[in-house]
């Protein structure tokens, strides 16, 4: 995709002002801020109506301007180089002499920090004095969005910019790890936890507790379409859409595929899309059939399974 210079300004002109911008990023858009900003990361909350209990990731260019923030050790950076930019989230230690905003951290001493590899959302972060705090950009507890027309039909005029750079090529959220002690995956995502286990050599525990002492952002109900949806399905009731892995023969305007070929990445990539646009043909449930349960099909799982609370 081209590079729009002046569209970035515009961005770089609004985010120094502490105003809101949307984003793209390879995984979903974020919905950003000036993490160094009280004022610019209150405003998150409050067009996305999330929890205040809920801590914002913090996007940075690269790991020299994190280290300003963050304590660091040798399992951040052996994942570091290995796949960042990318879509792999860490959470490390604050210092205590950062200038991040409280608000973005709900008074944590940790912080969530990814590096993004969409190329536009890089040469803003390359350009900017500060890191951009960014969940998002959706309305809390809803599905994400993986298209500037997706953050525009879930807030309007509640956003004074979208900075447009295509389809998100991955469309699901990255992988959260806390490698501040034993490397814990937090949240499944983007990034399979195979690849993290083959580097480090360790084992890789992963706790996503699916009943207490949950974060907001793990909790049970969440990308929900905001229409009820059950997964696992062999048959379609009456009324139903039915969502299916991989393209059949039939021809009827209630099927609906994730991928041509059955194939993991580009059902990631349609899923947040398909669910959308099932709801604005005003179906009033979803039935989902059977998704293969490995490598990225887990964190799909993952999140049809949170999405079927509603
Ligand atoms: P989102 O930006 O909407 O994809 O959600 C960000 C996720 O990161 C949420 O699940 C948060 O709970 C999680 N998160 C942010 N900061 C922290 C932190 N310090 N420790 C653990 N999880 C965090
Ligand atoms: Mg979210």
């Amino acid at each position: 995709m081209k590079i729009n210079f002046s569209n970035i300004k515009k961005a770089k002109k609004l985010l120094n002002k502490s105003e809101c911008v949307a984003i793209p990023t390879e995984t979903v858009y974020g919905l950003a801020g000036n993490a160094y900003s009280n004022l610019a990361c209150q405003k998150i909350f409050r067009i996305k109506k999330r929890p205040r209990n809920n801590p914002l990731i913090v996007h940075y260019y690269g790991y020299k301007d994190l280290k300003k923030d963050c304590y660091i050790n040798q399992d951040f950076i052996k994942l570091y180089k290995k796949f960042c930019p990318g879509p792999l989230t860490f959470i490390l230690d604050l210092k205590k002499d950062s200038k991040i905003s409280k608000v973005a951290t709900n008074n944590k001493n940790t912080l969530a920090v990814r590096f993004p590899k969409h190329l536009i959302t890089r040469n803003l972060l390359k350009d900017l004095n500060f890191p951009l705090a960014a969940p998002s950009a959706n309305q809390s507890s809803k599905v994400s969005s993986v298209s500037s027309s997706d953050v525009e039909r879930d807030f309007g005029r509640g956003i004074k910019y979208i900075l447009d750079g295509g389809k998100s090529s991955i469309g699901v959220e990255s992988t959260i790890i806390d490698v501040r002690k034993k490397p814990k995956v937090l949240r499944l995502g983007a990034l399979d936890i195979s690849s993290i286990r083959d580097l480090l050599k360790k084992k890789i525990s992963f706790n996503i507790n699916q009943n207490k002492n949950l974060l907001p952002g793990q909790s049970r109900i969440h990308y929900s379409p905001g229409i009820p949806l059950r997964v696992n399905a062999k048959i379609k009731r009456k009324d139903e859409a039915f969502l299916l892995f991989k393209k059949r023969k039939i021809d009827k305007p209630n099927y609906f595929f994730l991928s041509k070929q059955g194939n993991l990445s580009e059902a990631a990539r349609n899923l947040y899309g398909t669910l959308r646009r099932i709801k604005d043909y005003k179906y009033k449930s979803i039935a989902v059939g059977k998704i293969p349960n490995k490598g990225l099909g887990k964190t799909i799982n993952d999140r049809l399974l949170r999405a079927s609370k509603f």
